[in-house]
């Protein structure tokens, strides 16, 4: 039974652990903006001095995270149920408890030396990709896999479960490979099966009005204009170049966006700055005034905060009603390049779909088959079917069977993501994931607001943002993905939206409706 007194004493202890807390969420800003700074502006000449900054703020960091106060603090929480009694509370002690367990879990030593292993194999990754070399990559590879097993087992499988699904929980809290194999397998049949109708008997748009030049200057003013135009609050934000856009949530009002130029196609960084933008819409979103480094205030997982992204970017982004809104703005902006091209040439250009060998260059209606390929060998390889060796003829294999091409080289097959060199296994199903949430997302949405479109074309973007962030963001991590999927649309999640959203609108454009 819980005393009068135990309550007043948790209560104090949980407003102690939402104060510890916020003070490594400072500390661990200071981490951010280094490292952003690094990105974009820090001379090379400072990298040695850098190193040392952050290694230092990382074990401070590790301390603060891992710390007999956090642990006791948790515990004194957890053991108060009329304290547990508030729904909004018990879930900010859930992800605390998740949080403090995943740092705890993990020996100093095998943290460290994945981190070693990890900054060595990153160098010795760029290399064999420049030089198409698997073989010189294979024994660091091996090396890494080895320790990302361990780790594995150190966070322990989940009952009834596989090691894989220790690895996806660091990202996708809660969920398991078994589920993301039910939602792929279908889904990769209903792509292939929709790709090679589009390939085969579709005609595929006039692609002239991308490969326009259109001088950088322009393309960051046009950028600034359509961030400022979807609400991404610039005085508490920036933007910037970089070579592999990003953006992070830096601190409460500071969210740091950045995007890269060509000179051609210059839909590349629009589309770059708008999927930034969707992950700074949430970051901007998130209540942090109120709850600052407590899980209240942080995003539910890689997979909802990518929804965010491709909603702006393709939902919103690659729709004819974008167009007639942007177009009048970009032939006053992007100069006279733009001149002759008319809203449904461009809708019809950005929405090419064709198989092609690198994800990040993928379209919306082949980049999840690139996803669900990395699935498939990631999961053979953790399970121990396959070893390190077998990895580009799985590769190839896969991508045949998926996309329909021979893949030519490594550089183009298994060695192009930077992600396995540093020991990201489990995170590419993410990124389907994303896509999605976003389209599930996005047709309660249209219930919702049945004047989205109209409201679209005309730059009125505040009613959707408003209901994101209502029905999103502002819950911070008080639901799991799942759960938060199932709250917002009704439904759990399932591959049919995407589905009706990319036959939609592509049979129409490839001229098969
Ligand atoms: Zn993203």
């Amino acid at each position: 039974m819980t005393t009068a007194a135990t309550t007043s004493a948790t209560k104090t202890s949980y407003a102690e652990l939402c104060t510890f807390s916020r003070e490594t969420a400072t500390l661990r800003s200071v981490e951010y903006l280094l490292g952003w700074d690094q990105e974009t502006y820090m001379p090379d000449g400072a990298v040695d001095g850098r190193a040392k900054q952050r290694a230092l703020l990382a074990g401070m960091l590790h301390d603060r995270r891992t710390s007999d106060e956090m642990g006791d603090l948790i515990g004194a929480c957890e053991g108060d149920a009329e304290l547990l009694a508030d729904s909004a509370v018990a879930s900010d002690i859930r992800e605390f408890r998740r949080d403090y367990d995943l740092a705890t879990k993990l020996p100093t030593e095998l943290v460290r030396e994945l981190q070693e292993v990890g900054s060595r194999a990153q160098v010795i990754w760029r290399d064999a990709r420049a030089k198409d070399d698997f073989a010189s990559f294979a024994p660091t590879l091996d090396t890494l896999i080895g320790l990302i097993r361990r780790k594995a087992e150190c966070y322990g499988v989940p009952e009834g479960g596989e090691l894989y699904d220790a690895l996806l929980n660091e990202y996708e809290p809660g969920v398991r490979a078994s589920d993301i194999e039910a939602i792929f397998t279908p889904l990769a049949k209903s792509l292939s099966t929709l790709n090679a109708e589009l390939a085969q008997n579709g005609t595929p748009p006039d692609t002239s009005c991308l490969e326009l030049k259109v001088p950088e200057a322009n393309q960051h003013a046009f950028g600034l204009f359509v961030l400022k135009s979807i609400g991404f609050d610039l005085n508490c934000g920036r933007l910037d170049t970089t070579t592999h856009p990003f953006c992070e949530g830096l601190a409460p009002g500071d969210t740091r966006l950045t995007t890269r130029y060509r000179d051609e196609h210059f839909t590349d960084a629009l589309y770059g700055t708008m999927h930034e933008a969707g992950h700074g819409i949430y970051e901007q979103g998130l209540p942090k005034a109120r709850f600052y480094g407590q899980p209240l205030s942080e995003a539910v997982s890689l997979g909802i905060h990518e929804s965010q992204s491709r909603m702006w970017e393709n939902s919103v982004g690659r729709s004819m009603a974008f167009w007639e809104w942007a177009l009048p703005h970009a032939k006053e902006q992007l100069g006279p390049a733009l001149a002759d091209c008319s809203a449904e040439q461009l809708y019809r250009a950005v929405n090419t779909a064709k198989p092609s060998f690198i994800r990040v260059e993928a379209d919306e209606a082949t980049y999840n088959l690139h996803v669900m390929l990395r699935f498939d060998v990631e999961r053979a390889i953790v399970r121990g079917d396959i070893g390190v060796n077998d990895i580009p003829g799985l590769w190839n294999e896969t991508f045949k069977r998926y996309l329909g091409l021979d893949v030519p080289s490594d550089a183009k097959g298994c060695l192009q993501d930077v992600h396995w060199s540093f020991g990201a296994i489990g995170y590419f199903p993410t990124y389907c994931l994303g896509n999605l949430y976003a389209a599930q997302f996005w047709e309660t949405i249209n219930e919702q607001i049945p004047e989205l479109d109209r409201q679209i074309a005309s730059g009125e973007f505040g009613p959707l943002r408003t209901w994101l962030n209502e029905n999103i963001h502002a819950h911070g991590r008080r639901y799991r993905a799942g759960e938060l999927c199932e709250k917002v649309t009704g439904k759990s999640l399932s591959a049919e939206p995407l589905l009706r959203h990319l036959s939609g609108k592509l049979r129409p454009i490839y001229g098969l409706d």
